[in-house]
């Protein structure tokens, strides 16, 4: 079983922000902002690569309201899913990364040169 399995199943302990039958949110172990929560399905599915349509169109809602939980979504925040190698996705459990509680910066994302593959 995956750890963001285990933290479903409350087998690893986890800071819980808030959860549906279908959703789990949880503070970031690793805290890249003031605000940087992680939301996942509780069912097990691998990386967005694999969502169904019909599963996503209840994570958008629950986002949101995480987001108003949470007191972020007037001042703003970013919502970020890392898919497979090149994405840098660590843990193949798919979720995704809420950040904000403060201006976020948006700096490069890679040392290669983008103009190199236009
Ligand atoms: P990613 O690199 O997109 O797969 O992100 C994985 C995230 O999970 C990282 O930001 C980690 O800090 C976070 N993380 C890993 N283990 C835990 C944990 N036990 N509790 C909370 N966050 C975790
Ligand atoms: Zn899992």
């Amino acid at each position: 079983m995956c750890i963001f399995c285990k933290i479903v199943n409350k087998e690893i302990p986890s800071n819980l922000v808030l959860e549906d039958d279908d959703f789990y949110a949880f503070h970031d172990i690793n805290p890249k902002a003031p605000v940087h929560i992680l939301v996942i399905p509780k069912v097990h599915v691998d990386s967005f690569n694999e969502i169904s349509s019909e599963l996503m169109g209840k994570m958008t809602p629950f986002i949101q309201r995480v987001a108003t939980h949470v007191g972020i979504e007037k001042s703003g925040y970013r919502v970020i899913t890392n898919i497979g190698d090149d994405g840098g996705q660590e843990v193949k459990h798919l979720h995704f990364h809420v950040l904000g509680g403060a201006k976020l910066t948006w700096s490069h994302f890679t040392d290669a040169d983008p103009k190199d593959y236009l």
